[in-house]
């Protein structure tokens, strides 16, 4: 009987897709018939009265508090597919949305309907040039993807700290990383992409290629087109591909003095710093250190106790652990879980200059007073990241699209509880949080690293106030994607 009861469950569930998305099961039969012969040998179309399952599957997001709805999944079985199925898309009047490892959150994925979701998770192709030091990825690669096939080689560049997060989704809204301090952003590292236009074209894009649209890529590039393939700067490993880690629990009243230390701390090239707030027993939230460095330990321990080894801890652990494991077992492992997590969740962001500790002791307080209220929230947390920023603002400020090299840390909160009935308390928690940290973050407006942001920040918030930068945007949306064919992901408007 056991055996059964999932094949049970599968009418039902499309029973539940019809009576919510009544659109999903219009027009949807044609696309196999017209769409299918033009695709690759490898490339599937799967359909909710197809493969309910699989589609499913394909279609759940990271995070499920936004909703894009779909009425079908083209898996891309090579890079030609992505112009074929645009091109269809437009012909049919369909809307589309990519779909690498579906970790974006942004709000405004709300606002993508009955569209075809392309996913490109199957281009995961990866050839390193060590002549040149470039690497040539696919759209689909992860962070875990590069990372390791880099380690192996040798090699290294900068991506993200969780492995489970799209090598493109992060580099097109900036990219952020621990080794962003010698190497740049993620988006500082690409040299060149394909990019399949809205109207379906393929074109090269780089500096020496529609320049313009190159500079628009780095920064806000989910509006401008599908990314088939990139090719990233890559460097020779340094300290033999190995980081110091040191892993530290503080006793809430050392708050003030542990951001106050970090604000004081001379950060190198090599070191980063992460802090989180997490729920720990009976619901108080722990307060957590991950000091990182690609330094020798020797070097890295002693640039610690300058700076923090004055600060009283309730437990250290410190170690040395190989770059590709570092997303696994830097900051309690929080990557590797966070990579893990589908409770529902609600995410807002702040990108900040400096810490201000009085600050940040009222977001602690607040924190733990929201778990105390609501004790199902036990997958919150709050994650104060302070990467080096030597090589990020080593370059020129009007160079990409990217409007934040003047940040110094970036802020994740995050809300994580069993079902919606938490939405609304999270949802002010959250807002409260984000306001008081934009008000003493040292920006005068707010400002939100565009892949953190919630999405209802406005679009000074994620590209930047200056006017010449949004005019030059919205120029370049007007040109490539007048119809706003990619506008599921923080829409820049065309006027
Ligand atoms: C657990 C977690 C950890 C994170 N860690 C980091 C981090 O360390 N550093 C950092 O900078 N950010 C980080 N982020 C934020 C991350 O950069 C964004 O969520 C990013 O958009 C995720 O890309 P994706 O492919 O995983 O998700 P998706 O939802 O599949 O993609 C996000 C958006 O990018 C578009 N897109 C994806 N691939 C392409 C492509 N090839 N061409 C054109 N458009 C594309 C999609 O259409 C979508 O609009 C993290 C997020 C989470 C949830």
């Amino acid at each position: 009987m056991k055996k059964y009861s999932g094949l049970l469950l599968v009418p039902a569930i499309v029973g539940v897709l019809a009576v919510v998305y009544p659109n999903i099961f219009r027009r949807t039969d044609a696309i196999v018939a017209e769409l299918g012969p033009l695709l690759s040998p490898g490339a599937s179309i799967v359909l909710p009265t197809s493969n309910a399952t699989l589609f499913i599957e394909l279609t759940r997001r990271y995070i499920e508090v936004m909703h894009p709805d779909f009425s079908a999944v083209v898996r891309v079985g090579a890079e030609a597919d992505v112009p074929v199925i645009i091109k269809y898309a437009n012909r049919k009047g369909r809307p589309i949305l990519a779909a690498n490892r579906r970790h974006g959150w942004s709000v405004s994925l709300s606002s993508v309907h009955n569209a075809i979701l392309i996913d490109i998770s199957t281009l995961t192709t990866i050839n390193i040039d060590a002549a040149v030091n470039t690497v040539t990825v696919g759209g689909g690669v992860s962070a875990a993807d590069v990372l390791g096939t880099l380690y192996a080689a040798k090699k290294q560049t900068t991506v993200g700290v969780c492995d489970c997060v799209g090598m493109l989704g992060a580099s097109l809204g900036g990219g952020h990383g621990r080794l962003q301090g010698l190497h740049g952003l993620m988006t500082d590292n690409i040299v060149s992409v394909q990019l399949a236009t809205a109207s379906g074209e393929m074109i090269t894009v780089s500096n020496t290629s529609n320049a313009d649209l190159f500079w628009a890529l780095r920064g806000a590039g989910h509006n401008f087109g599908i990314i088939t393939e990139a090719v990233y700067r890559i460097y020779d490993q340094i300290n033999d591909g190995f980081q110091f880690d040191a892993e530290i629990i503080y006793a809430p009243d050392q708050i003030e003095a542990l951001f106050t230390a970090i604000e004081e701390f001379t950060q190198t090239p090599e070191t980063s710093i992460f802090v989180i707030f997490v729920p720990g027993p009976d619901l108080i939230p722990i307060v957590s250190l991950s000091f990182s460095s690609y330094t020798p330990a020797a070097q890295a321990l002693s640039q610690f106790e300058a700076s923090f080894g004055h600060l009283p801890h309730l437990t250290r652990t410190d170690s040395i652990v190989p770059s590709d494991q570092m997303n696994t077992v830097g900051s309690l492992g929080l990557g590797h879980v966070a990579c893990q997590s589908r409770e529902r969740k609600n995410t807002y962001g702040a990108s900040l200059k400096r810490y201000d500790p009085p600050t940040i002791r009222a977001v602690y307080d607040s924190f733990a007073q929201f778990l105390k209220t609501n004790p199902a929230a036990t997958g919150s947390g709050i994650l104060w990241e302070t990467y080096p920023v030597h090589a990020v603002q080593a370059v020129p400020e009007a160079e990409t699209a990217y409007a934040h090299r003047q940040e110094r840390h970036l802020v994740m909160l995050l809300a994580g509880y069993p079902n919606s009935t938490l939405d609304s308390a999270a949802n002010t928690w959250l807002g409260s949080v984000a306001a008081a940290l934009h008000s003493t973050g040292g920006f005068e407006r707010p400002m939100v690293y565009m892949n953190y942001a919630q999405g209802t920040e406005g679009l000074g918030a994620l590209y930047g106030y200056d006017e010449w930068r949004l005019e030059r945007l919205k120029a370049l949306k007007k040109r490539y994607d007048p119809e706003g064919v990619f506008s599921g992901y923080h829409a820049i408007p065309s006027e």
